[in-house]
């Protein structure tokens, strides 16, 4: 069997880590797929990285950035493990305003070859790193791109998802675009030579492929006409000089085309994907406001089976709240008998962080509006009772929060006032004050309100997700318990943001009167240790 504690990262192993890594070390052999719920506590990263250690041939992929960098924190780089993110993230040293995505070079493809300035880029230096590294660290955003263009990257011996449960929202979003007839025309003159340019700029209003079928092809191909039409633009404007020998004004004045071409090369590249795949899995609906055809996959399993099933030998799968594991090997569309599940409760103290449930009533879309007001009371009370902490407000939505605000009129409460705020602004006003509380319905997850950061959290309503979105709703019809199991992974995250150590604590208050019936209803996949926090739920 595999000598596991050898390639463990640190000195001492904890007991959990080290059940898990044993239960994989046997299975080794006679599995592909390992399925691991973690609770918090259990030290994931440093599985990970053993496992990746001992593959010796790893991708380790997260979801943010953040926890990118915590692993770059806690186990550093060097040769053997490099840590790299998407291009747009690293200067180009030939323009201070150009990044790696947009830099000359990019010109150069249709030569073949690259400019000498690639041995000192930034990011082409690290990628060389990565591809001769035992340990790639990087993003889902970062790999799939790079598996759809293929070329440099090559199978490993192991792909670790940290934050599982977000790899079908993943695959969703990087496979997802629109057809926006009236920015494209706005964007790229895109209907400019057509015979009937107005029929061309009418709204999509029909659902589905066989209704759009004619005029998606139709539009595909004048994409094609024009991406080609802005490479040759390009060319011709580079034309003897090599890309990095044009001066700074040239540049500048290439630089605006050379976003064009990008932008649509990606949106080509996108509808590509979408022309290999079985059509009656997309969803296909216009989208009201803006006249555009929106197309997104209802399921990722050729998607999974595309982008990530040949890149590896062995698949590591991590998170605190895959909860319906079934479901989740079922949407991968991946063989059961090839999965071995492990599950690791969390050793964290129940009782530090106890989860208070005081029904206001239902949140439910028809009886909502009933039940805020008496929200809105049990805020203004816990507020008061926790006059001297910080805390957070999980509102499941922006109604929700905007009907606090108005309606609790406190001073401690910190609220997004517009778009432009980040959730990461918020929580630097809120880390440097007394007794804020920040109210959000988009902080369920990645967010750290370790310590007095947060003693106390409120759930306001159970964070269902949007049935506004046609993908869920249709998503919903098929299977409650998938739509159920979205709104639980999220609750349970939720519920986790202000304990995060052995050490902290803190005391979680749910209003939504419903909570008691869905904890009941699918109690068989939450933590145990998330149904021990429980105070005034009867579980039947
Ligand atoms: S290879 Fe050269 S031109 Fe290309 S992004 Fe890097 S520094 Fe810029």
């Amino acid at each position: 069997m595999i000598d596991y504690r050898k390639h463990f990262p640190y000195d001492q192993i904890r007991p959990e880590q080290e059940e898990v890594l044993k239960q994989i070390a046997e299975h080794w052999g006679d599995k592909k797929y390992f399925i691991l719920q973690l609770d918090v506590g259990t030290g994931k990263s440093g599985i990970a990285k053993t496992v990746a250690n001992w593959s010796n041939d790893a991708f380790i992929i997260t979801e943010t950035k953040q926890l990118q960098e915590q692993y770059v924190h806690d186990f550093g780089t060097d040769k053997e493990f490099v840590s790299i993110k998407g291009k747009a993230n690293y200067q180009c040293n030939k323009n201070g305003r150009l990044n790696c995505e947009n830099g000359p070079c990019t010109l150069r493809k249709a030569a073949g070859s690259m400019p000498p300035c690639m041995n000192t880029c930034k990011y082409y230096a690290l990628r060389k790193r990565a591809l001769a590294s035992h340990t790639v660290l990087t993003s889902y955003a970062y790999i799939f791109r790079a598996f759809d263009c293929a070329g440099f990257w090559k199978p490993r011996q192991l792909m670790a998802f940290d934050e599982c449960h977000l790899i079908e929202d993943q695959l969703v979003n990087f496979a997802s675009f629109e057809i926006n007839p009236d920015e494209l025309d706005r964007t790229y003159g895109l209907f400019d030579n057509c015979e009937n340019r107005a029929k061309e700029l009418v709204p999509f209003t029909d659902t589905g492929w066989e209704q759009n079928k004619e005029r998606f092809k139709r539009v595909f191909q004048y994409i094609c006409a024009k991406r080609e039409e802005l490479w040759a633009m390009l060319q011709e404007e580079l034309g003897d000089v090599k890309p990095e020998e044009l001066d700074e004004d040239t540049l500048d004045s290439m630089n605006s085309t050379h976003k064009l071409y990008y932008k649509i090369d990606k949106l080509y590249k996108k509808m590509d994907v979408f022309f290999n795949q079985r059509k009656d899995n997309w969803i296909i609906s216009p989208n009201v406001t803006d006249g555009s055809l929106q197309f997104t996959p209802l399921f990722v399993d050729s998607l999974f089976n595309q982008f990530c099933n040949n890149w590896a030998e062995k698949f590591l799968f991590m998170s605190a709240t895959i909860l319906d594991i079934d479901g989740f090997i079922k949407d991968l569309g991946i063989n059961k008998d090839d999965c071995l599940v492990i599950k690791m409760e969390s050793t964290f103290d129940p009782n530090k962080s106890p989860i208070y449930f005081m029904p206001c009533g239902s949140m439910s879309y028809q009886n909502i509006d009933e039940s805020l007001p008496k929200a809105c009371d049990a805020v203004k009370v816990i507020l008061n009772k926790k006059k001297d902490e910080k805390g957070i407000i999980h509102t499941g939505n922006y109604k929700v929060a905007k009907t606090i605000y108005d309606n609790v009129k406190d001073s401690r409460l910190l609220m997004k006032a517009t778009e432009e705020i980040t959730n990461q602004n918020l929580i630097k006003v809120h880390e440097r004050s007394q007794n804020t509380v920040l109210l959000s319905p988009s902080m369920t997850t990645g967010v750290d309100l370790r310590d007095d950061l947060s003693r106390f959290q409120v759930i306001v309503k159970m964070p269902f997700s949007s049935l506004a979105d046609p993908r869920i709703k249709k998503k919903s019809e098929l299977s409650s318990d998938w739509y159920a199991c979205q709104m639980l992974k999220t609750l349970v995250q939720a519920c986790g943001r202000s304990t995060r150590s052995a050490e902290d604590f803190s005391s979680t208050f749910v209003l939504d009167s419903s909570f008691a019936y869905w904890i009941n209803k699918y109690k068989k996949w939450l933590p145990k240790q998330f149904l021990a926090r429980l105070r005034g739920v009867t579980l039947t």
